[in-house]
């Protein structure tokens, strides 16, 4: 079987779906053909792929396509009937692209779509690049802030620490959690679901309660709060949030747009300095404020709206998200044949687009 790895092709899109040393490892039986200079900005050469024993070529022809980013139509174009293709896909947001893949007769699997099942944490794409999200994020709130993250005691006087809040603690914000702890920041954090305290606190950070408990769906997300619960969470942030130097705001729903948690008037209730870091950005931002991909000042206030901050750190992103695609592919892989099993709940959950034609 040939797998090809894709070079990515969007604007700042530094990732690569797998690298060298994960190539050297797949099993017997599974040619890899790699795009020329397909992780390049991830910091892995051609070379580097020739010696792990992949070619440089075409990967398009090849039964398994493996990317990042989900394909352009031109890319699409480039795919036939049958084919498999790996990669983020937005499926819950981009129906376009996904009927572009529909059209195309491809059996398309969409990392984000894998269940998270105990058996799929080690493919689980989603929780590894927002670990990279969550810890990049605490370094931009302690990078912008003009002020110490630890406290210190010097002989010019003692500064305290900064206070920082994490809201939404799923993966991204626990990772930020415990990043802005080791800066020595004290941390405060707040999530809808009831069980996360347990882990906010386990990180030496306090629990929040803004008195909203929200609901948690059976694969571990939160559910939409209705429109009263969000008012009382804006409102009661809004007289919380002055006591915190960086806010950190990591709160989504899957498939929806991000709820706002942080109001025009909270913001301009926080001290002149203060910083937030929205990962939400993207998907229309925690704060009101935010603009994806841009800073916002508003009363000495920064808003950053991050996006795409695993291609920030594309060497660790790559390798963890590397690692994650080998696991799917030893699902879909049988004796270096692809063979889907449409009974296992793996394979079914995270296929978004399926050909009649027998892989
Ligand atoms: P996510 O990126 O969809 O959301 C981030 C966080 O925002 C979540 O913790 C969510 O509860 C929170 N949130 C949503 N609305 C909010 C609001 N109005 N105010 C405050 N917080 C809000 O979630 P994620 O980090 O990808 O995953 C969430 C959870 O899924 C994990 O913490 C875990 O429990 C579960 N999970 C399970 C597995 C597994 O293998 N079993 C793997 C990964 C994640």
């Amino acid at each position: 079987m040939r797998l090809g790895i894709a070079k990515e092709t969007g604007p700042d899109e530094r990732r690569v779906a797998l690298v060298p040393e994960t190539v050297g490892r797949l099993g017997e039986g599974i040619d890899v053909t790699v795009e020329a200079g397909a992780g390049d900005a991830a910091g892995f050469g051609d070379d580097a792929y020739r010696e792990a024993g992949a070619t440089v070529g075409n990967p398009w022809s090849a039964e398994v396509v493996a990317k990042v980013a989900p394909p352009s139509a031109d890319e699409v174009s480039k795919l036939r009937d049958g084919q498999v293709l790996i990669a983020f896909l937005q499926p819950l947001t981009d129906t376009a692209g996904v009927e572009r893949l529909r059209a195309a007769g491809v059996h398309a699997f969409a990392l984000e779509s894998i269940p998270r099942i105990t058996r799929a944490q080690p493919m689980d794409a989603l929780s590894s690049q927002a670990t990279v999200a969550g810890y990049k994020a605490a370094l931009i709130a302690a990078d912008r802030l003009p002020r110490f993250f630890p406290m210190l005691m010097t002989a010019a006087g003692t500064i305290p620490p900064a206070k920082v809040l994490v809201l939404g603690a799923g993966v991204a914000g626990l990772q930020a959690i415990a990043t802005a702890r080791r800066l020595g920041a004290v941390v405060s954090s707040f999530d809808v679901r009831p069980a996360v305290r347990e882990q906010v606190e386990s990180l030496g950070a306090t629990f929040l309660d803004l008195g909203i408990h929200g609901e948690e769906t059976e694969g571990g997300y939160a559910r939409e709060l209705t429109p009263e619960q969000q008012a009382a969470q804006q409102a009661e942030l809004q007289t919380r949030i002055p006591g915190f130097d960086a806010v950190i705001t990591t709160a989504a729903i899957p498939g929806r747009p991000a709820p706002t948690l942080i109001t025009a008037d909270a913001v301009r209730a926080m001290r002149p300095g203060s910083v937030i870091v929205d990962l939400a950005a993207e998907s229309g931002g925690n704060a009101e404020l935010t603009q994806p991909g841009r800073d916002v000042v508003e009363n000495g206030v920064t808003i950053v709206g991050t996006t795409n901050l695993p291609s920030t750190m594309p060497t660790h992103a790559s390798q963890l998200l590397s690692r994650n695609v080998a696991s799917l592919l030893e699902l879909l892989v049988r004796d270096g044949e692809v063979a889907l099993d449409w009974d296992d709940e793996i394979i079914s959950g995270a296929c978004v687009t399926r050909s009649e034609v027998k892989a």
